[in-house]
């Protein structure tokens, strides 16, 4: 059996698993934060930083895992997955059409392949519920944004351009809060973390972490609440019109948000009912991902293996 490499680039730290099959046999986590890298360093030199630290990270496991084949990097932003190049992400603020895959390839002369981090968790939550296998799969990630992942017939969704199911995009409020991304009222800013913040700090003007609104929530803090049913409610009304087009009946929600998912289920139950068309209604089964994290990392990996990375 292969091994492989999953890395996942994270908001605050890099973590990096040697993976044989669908397990992890070699774990290492470290504090990072790129984006401050970014914001200031010049790109060239941010660049260069990046791929220092990525290189020397994956450089000291091939020392002690020499037989790993191949790489697999799960990564958010805007990533072209015909070529590993980087367009956009919010990790690395400044940095445009940087190719990862290549630049990581030349270093340490393995195959290096970069997924969007959603689709890698979509991937590894397939790849790990062996009850999934004869169904298409939708992952949606709740975290700092939202993301999301198309399992069909048991190979990644990419789209026409490499850009499908960019989920967190999907307008819910026509006349809603401004995005990252120009448009209005797009899910993510209702749905994520920064999103319960958001609607928090409008109802209290207080800023609080995600975190910290759940635990107000617990307590029976309405405004809390009321923040988190927003979110079920938004995430609602995406994933209907997601449903009608897809018709897909298995969805698996991840990331660090589902934690709070008690607090969000009602709200999202009652939303995802009205808004289905009758003949779906009640067809849909919502699971919350049970791999504490660890989908984005294997699905990344596996995917290094499966698929055909760059040299
Ligand atoms: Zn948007």
């Amino acid at each position: 059996m292969s091994l492989s490499i999953g890395i996942d680039i994270g908001g605050t730290n890099l973590r990096a698993a040697v993976v044989k099959a669908q397990n992890i046999i070699h774990l290492e986590r470290h504090q990072v934060d790129f984006s401050i890298l970014c914001k200031t360093n010049n790109p060239a030199k941010a660049w260069t930083d990046i791929i220092d630290c990525v290189s020397t990270l994956i450089l000291d496991l091939l020392n002690d895992y020499p037989e790993v084949s191949a790489v697999g990097i799960g990564f958010p932003g805007f990533i072209d997955p015909h070529t590993g190049v980087i367009a956009q992400s919010p990790n690395l603020p400044g940095l445009k059409n940087v190719n990862l895959s290549k630049d990581l390839a030349a270093r340490i002369n393995r195959r290096v392949l970069v997924e969007n981090d959603a689709l890698a968790a979509a991937y590894g939550e397939y790849q790990l519920n062996a009850k999934l296998h004869h169904h298409d799969l939708l992952y949606i990630g709740l975290g700092t944004g939202v993301g999301g992942g198309f399992i069909h017939a048991g190979n990644t969704f990419v789209g026409e351009h490499g850009y499908a199911m960019e989920i967190g995009h999907l307008i819910t409020d026509a006349n809603g809060r401004l995005c990252g991304c120009g448009n209005h009222g797009c899910l993510e800013q209702y749905a994520s973390a920064s999103g319960v913040s958001k609607s928090y700090a409008i109802s209290r003007n207080e800023c609080l972490s995600a975190q910290q609104i759940a635990e107000l929530a617990n307590e029976g803090d309405l405004e809390a609440i009321e923040a988190y049913a927003l979110a079920g409610r938004s995430l609602a009304k995406g994933l209907a019109h997601i449903i009608k087009v897809i018709d897909v009946g298995n969805v698996v929600i991840g990331g660090g948000m589902s934690q709070a998912w008690p607090l969000m289920s009602k709200a999202f139950d009652a939303q995802l009912d009205s808004d289905l068309i009758p003949v779906l209604r009640g067809r849909v089964q919502v699971f919350i991902s049970q791999t504490e994290d660890q989908a984005g990392i294997i699905g990344a990996a596996l995917l290094s293996v499966s698929k055909s990375a760059v040299i």
